[in-house]
């Protein structure tokens, strides 16, 4: 019986069926504009009939197509003759076709004795809608409407009760060659009825909201990948005046209808159609959607390049809900990523994939739906359109997870409007467990919205109260997420013309509402201010700067971005590393990774712990210095801060001390030196990026460092690295007077020699541009100072000017107690970057601040006192 099926099957393919025989897959990468230019001149090639799986669009991106056997060899010679590189996907794509269909029959034989098989692609007629309603009282199939050819459009709507209560849209198979979406979708809603009365988030969700499905989106276009064409993407509708059959339905939407990324030729795969919902199978939705006026969210299904998508297609910039969309998607993609591993990349639809106009989410969320995404399932192109059945069950699972995530979002959403506020555990959590027991009984079907009762009593007897509020934290934490994003968060860099200009911008620090975070604080006119503003805020900061006629940039563009970057330029580094004992220099490290170094250096130079090792019998000043004195070096002073900027937030700046009476955690550590402490350019404010702490050394890292040096008795020389701002500070900060020993501060060029020489031997390795000077002035004013003109220029500062100065810091305390040689480095670099200094710069930023530290210590040594 069994081989009669397959024999069937394949004389099936042979009588009716299109054959894709001798079909290449190729998937092409671009190196250039250039190479773009040229495969969109071979897809305007009509005669070769190439199929783009993957259009051409930017130069990264791969371009898959597939060539029909007459035409391989013709595009083979095309991409050599112009040098661009491409490999075979697929060798003959009806080897993998008929693959397919032989799962199918063997699965259909299956079938006819047990339940229907989620594992394999099905037939229109063979997808059975009726016995998830017919089991489950919450669900139940509508007709939204009729396709071209006259097929049902059904819908499963999963309802507890209530009337057009918040819905969530879920639709799948709009490009109907795309199957792994359609069997994703059965598997989904198979599992949505299953899991409600046992799965918290599913059983909450579905006691607040709406939810429908339509697996089919277009029938016509499927059953037609079935019986003639596998590779069908359209709808099925006659064009008047055209040969071609078929509308693009995921282009004929109106949201920028008819612009970029979508053709007016009928033969095009992506033709928009006529008008806008030309297509009966979009209009249905369309009407659909807007006469039920309650959808909160609209997730569509394609296939294939596992891609997780917002708006805008039709248009290339963010949407206003941009960093929640964002924040989310990735959220959704991670959870997608912790069942195998499978990694969605997410972005606007523009920036993701490229410009393309008349699509469902762009409609939908410019019709007021909020959570609008798409997603391109598995895989990345070794199958494309073609996904072996036995992946189904595993990319349903694992989209699930996404899609879960997102519904659960829009459930916890503030603006759900919904009569019965979700989460009365939440609220209760730290009160008495009777008050948790209300909470209990009202999510276990008593609730009279309820059809039938008490339906769920499974769910509820499983879960005692605790528990309960237990799950709700955790799906709430799950939504947060534990690492902070940074999405859409720009630099700015003000320039500041007056001292009003300097005030304002002080006063737009201290909006609590807006999370300003000064990079470079205000301290005087001309000096550039840099400070990154939350995405929330951009609008609110911009409009404050015009109407105040400042000038400024945009140093950084989105701050995640470049995190990502970092992120991943760390991953690969680990790859690179786990292969070899050497310590990748050119990559940023956890402290984990640090501190597992520094022992490696122990044990390779037990005698001469430190960076320095290498150099000391080579290099003749090294030498000389480590004859005659030690060096201690701390390379990481605030590891609490650091390990924090590696797992939770990468822009955190203090330490990570509780503040007694404060939500705000942290203190500066380098306003909480005992040196002016608590005076100008400190904060008392435990939220304040520069909040001093409770009282001179009170944070431990502090308070080591000066147990250290005062027990050590001996230090001549305290150098603190910091960055960025490419400055050679030293004393004073905290008052513009100059320092006890200022007879040797002061007579220039003695001093300023020293740091004159650091800075030029460090311009003279890359050509990076130093200033230096005393905290105070070189903040404040005198970037560049020339000694000459030092005297009377300092003369008019002198009177305090508070707010410009830094108290508590570091070299001040070391001057003050006695290290004459107290010295700041403000490394790399100037604000391109900022904080976020690409790791390619690493070895440039030691390698140029090496001859000045040796200048340092040279001196010091040459100078004994
Ligand atoms: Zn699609």
């Amino acid at each position: 019986m069994k081989l009669i099926l397959i024999f069937s099957a394949l004389i099936g393919a042979s009588l009716c069926l299109e054959t894709f025989v001798g079909h290449q897959v190729l998937r092409i990468k671009t190196k250039n504009e250039e190479e773009v230019k040229q495969l969109q001149l071979l897809e305007s090639l009509e005669h070769l009939e190439l199929d783009f799986w993957i259009n051409p669009s930017a130069p990264a991106r791969p371009v898959d197509v597939r060539v029909p056997a007459a035409s391989v060899q013709s595009v083979k010679a095309f991409l050599e003759s112009q040098g661009i590189g491409y490999s075979i996907l697929i060798e003959n794509l009806q080897d993998v076709l008929d693959k397919e269909k032989q799962d199918m029959a063997e699965s259909a034989q299956r079938q006819r004795s047990s339940t229907f098989d989620f594992g394999a692609y099905h037939t229109l007629d063979d997808v059975k809608l009726d016995h998830l309603a017919s089991e489950y009282s919450f669900v139940e199939k509508i007709q939204i409407g009729q396709s071209y050819e006259k097929r049902p459009l059904y819908v499963l709507k999963f309802s507890t009760g209530g009337s057009k209560r918040p819905a969530i849209w879920l639709d799948a198979g709009i490009h109907s060659r795309e199957w792994v979406t359609q069997a994703s979708a059965l598997w989904i809603a198979n599992k949505i009825a299953s899991d409600y009365g046992t799965d918290q988030s599913i059983t909450s969700l579905l006691d607040k909201m709406d939810l429908f499905l339509l697996p089919v989106t277009n029938p016509d276009g499927y059953v037609y990948t079935h019986t003639t064409n596998r590779m069908w993407r359209k709808t099925r509708s006659k064009i008047a005046g055209s040969i071609c059959i078929g509308v693009d339905p995921n282009r004929n939407w109106d949201a920028g209808f008819g612009g970029p990324g979508a053709s007016n030729n009928p033969c095009s795969e992506s033709y928009h159609g006529p008008r806008a919902n030309s297509e009966v199978e979009v209009k249905s939705v369309v009407d659909f959607i807007k006469n039920h006026g309650n959808f909160k969210a609209f997730l569509t299904l394609h296939s294939y390049s596992q891609l997780l998508m917002y708006p805008y297609g039709y248009k290339c910039t963010r949407p206003n809900d941009y960093a929640e969309l964002e924040s989310l998607g990735r959220a959704a993609a991670s959870a997608i990523r912790s069942l195998y591993g499978t990694t969605f990349q997410v972005g606007t639809i523009c920036r993701t994939i490229y410009q393309a106009s008349g699509g469902s989410i762009d409609w939908s969320y410019d019709n007021g739906i909020k959570y609008s995404y798409a997603f391109e399932l598995r895989d990345t192109g070794r199958y494309g359109f073609l996904l072996p059945a036995n992946q189904i069950v595993p990319a349903a699972t694992e989209t699930w997870l996404g899609l879960k995530k997102i519904m659960e979002h829009v459930r916890d959403s503030k603006h759900l409007g919904s009569r019965e506020p979700f989460l009365p555990a939440v609220f209760v959590a730290a009160d008495t467990a009777r008050t948790a027991d209300a909470a209990l009984v009202r999510s276990c079907g008593r609730d009279p919205h309820h059809r039938g009762g008490s339906v769920h009593p499974r769910g509820c007897a499983l879960l005692p109260p605790t528990m309960e509020t237990l799950l709700v934290f955790l799906a709430l934490l799950g939504v947060t997420g534990t690492e902070q994003l940074f999405v859409g968060d720009q630099v700015l860099r003000v320039t500041a013309r007056n001292e009003e200009h300097i005030t304002l911008l002080r006063v737009l620090g201290e909006q609590e509402e807006l999370q300003v975070d000064f990079w470079r604080h205000p301290n005087s006119p001309s000096h550039p201010v840099d400070l990154r503003v939350p995405f929330p805020s951009l609008r609110g900061v911009k409009k404050f700067l015009d109407s105040h006629n400042f000038s400024y940039s945009i140093m950084i563009e989105d701050v995640q971005e470049l995190l990502d970057e970092e992120k991943e330029s760390m991953r690969r580094s680990r790859r690179v590393k786990r292969s070899s004992r050497t310590f990748d220099f050119t990559s940023y490290h956890t402290l984990d990774e640090i501190y597992d170094w520094m022992d490696v250096l122990v044990e390779d130079h037990p005698s001469l712990v430190s960076k320095i090792a290498k150099e000391y019998g080579r290099d003749p000043s090294v030498t000389a210095i480590l004859d005659s004195m030690d060096i201690f070096l701390e390379i990481v002073t605030n590891p609490d801060g650091f390990a924090f900027t590696h797992s939770s937030n990468r822009l955190w700046r203090k330490t990570r001390s509780i503040n007694a009476g404060s939500r705000c955690v942290g203190v500066d550590p380098n306003r909480n030196w005992d040196a002016g402490f608590g005076g100008a350019g400190s904060s008392s404010n435990p939220c304040s990026e520069i909040y001093h702490g409770p009282h001179a050394h009170s944070e431990r890292e502090v308070r080591a460092i000066v147990d250290f040096i005062r027990a050590h008795g001996n230090v001549k020389s305290v150098i603190s690295i910091h960055s960025y701002s490419q400055m050679l500070l030293f004393p004073y900060g905290y008052r513009r007077a100059p320092t006890p020993d200022h007879q040797e501060m002061v007579r220039w060029p003695q001093n300023n020699e020293l740091a004159k020489k650091a800075v030029s031997d460090l311009a003279a390795v890359f050509g990076t541009k130093y200033t230096y000077g005393s905290i105070a002035n070189t903040i404040c004013e005198y970037p560049s100072l020339i000694p000459q003109q030092i005297p009377q220029e300092w003369a008019p500062i002198w009177a305090p000017l508070p707010a410009d100065m830094a108290g508590g810091t570091t070299i001040d305390w070391a001057y003050d107690n006695g290290v004459k040689y107290s010295f700041t480095l403000e490394l790399r670099d100037s604000g391109r970057y900022g904080f976020l200094l690409p790791s390619s710069q690493i070895v440039p930023t030691a390698t140029e601040t090496w001859p000045a530290l040796l200048d340092i210590m040279v001196h010091v040594l040459e100078h004994p006192y």
